[in-house]
């Protein structure tokens, strides 16, 4: 098990997990829990108790094998739209988007500032907005969000030359700390991949062919109860033939990973856009929100995106 993934270094590792989460989400013991320790499986002793780092837990449980980890059943139960046909994807769909901004480290009133869903240059459209504007300690953003769906695959062979390049790379899809996905030469010199890491690194390879191209964050819609917070982010590159393409290069890779049934959305992820994914005026490594108060603590974003049935 401890040998089919990268574990998170040390620079970036925060061990927050204790030993009897690690039992749960791996669905083993401690016995089970020592062999991954003698393995390298990197640890911290804190009063008598293993803690882990949750990114680990995750890689570990979803490349196991054994199909009863919680990272499995998560992933399986998330990707499962990924293998039915893809016309469910393309139409419009209406979201319940809320978001809490919370500055844990807060020094008092100040303005709030949020990277917003920007979906109108894909089809998308906004109501019912209601933004924070000053405040202390947490706050919400909160609109009803239309996306759509649009089969606009990339047209120009460089682009698709290189994006197959890339997906012929064979990096390993792992989760991976948000702060290390900026750094995403080290991700990709460990042989592994994830959503804004690939971005950023797809994004610089299409600039120096010429290209256009920025990486931009978003959320990835589907992700029920907070279960599993999966970072998202695509590249959007001006193609051939002049219209802005996202490419969602690490959702195929992922797709073709959990299952070979997903060629369709696959190369729906290449170029064309989809309903379950609201992007934001975020930058490929930038945050999607900050507090004005001047505490030097980021603060905290977690979305709550619920379809709403039309
Ligand atoms: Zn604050």
């Amino acid at each position: 098990m401890a040998d089919s993934i990268e574990f998170i270094p040390a620079q970036y590792s925060s061990k927050t997990q204790p030993e009897s989460v690690a039992q749960e989400m791996l669905r083993c013991d401690s016995a089970d829990i020592d062999t991954l320790v003698e393995a390298g499986l990197p640890h911290e002793d804190r009063s008598g108790v293993r803690h882990f780092d949750p990114n680990d837990l995750y890689n570990l449980g979803m490349y196991s094998n054994s199909s009863r980890t919680q990272p499995e059943l998560a992933f399986r139960l998330l990707f499962r739209f990924a293998g039915r046909p893809v016309d469910d994807l393309l139409r419009e769909k209406l979201w319940d988007f809320r978001v809490q901004l919370e500055c844990t480290d807060c020094a008092g009133d100040a303005p709030w500032h949020l990277e917003e869903p920007n979906v109108a240059r894909f089809g998308g459209r906004l109501a019912e907005v209601a933004a924070p504007t000053t405040g202390a300690g947490t706050a919400e953003y909160r609109a009803m969000v239309t996306t759509t769906g649009a089969r606009t695959p990339v047209v120009s062979p460089e682009l698709r030359r290189l994006t197959h390049e890339y997906l012929d790379a064979g990096y390993r899809w792992q989760m991976i700390p948000v702060p290390m996905q900026a750094d995403y030469q080290l991700v990709h010199a460990l042989g592994a991949t994830s959503c804004i890491a690939a971005s950023l690194f797809l994004a610089e390879q299409f600039r120096a062919a010429g290209y256009r191209a920025e990486a931009k964050r978003g959320w990835f819609c589907g992700v029920l109860g907070g279960a599993l917070d999966l970072p998202h982010a695509c590249v959007e590159v001006e193609d051939d033939d002049g219209s802005l393409k996202t490419v969602d290069i690490a959702k195929a890779q992922l797709a073709a990973r959990l299952s070979p049934k997903t060629g369709e959305f696959q190369e729906l992820c290449l170029g064309s856009i989809y309903n379950k994914v609201i992007p934001s005026t975020a930058s490929g490594n930038a945050p999607f929100g900050y507090h004005e108060c001047g505490s030097r603590l980021p603060i905290q974003v977690r979305a709550d995106i619920q379809s709403v049935r039309s």
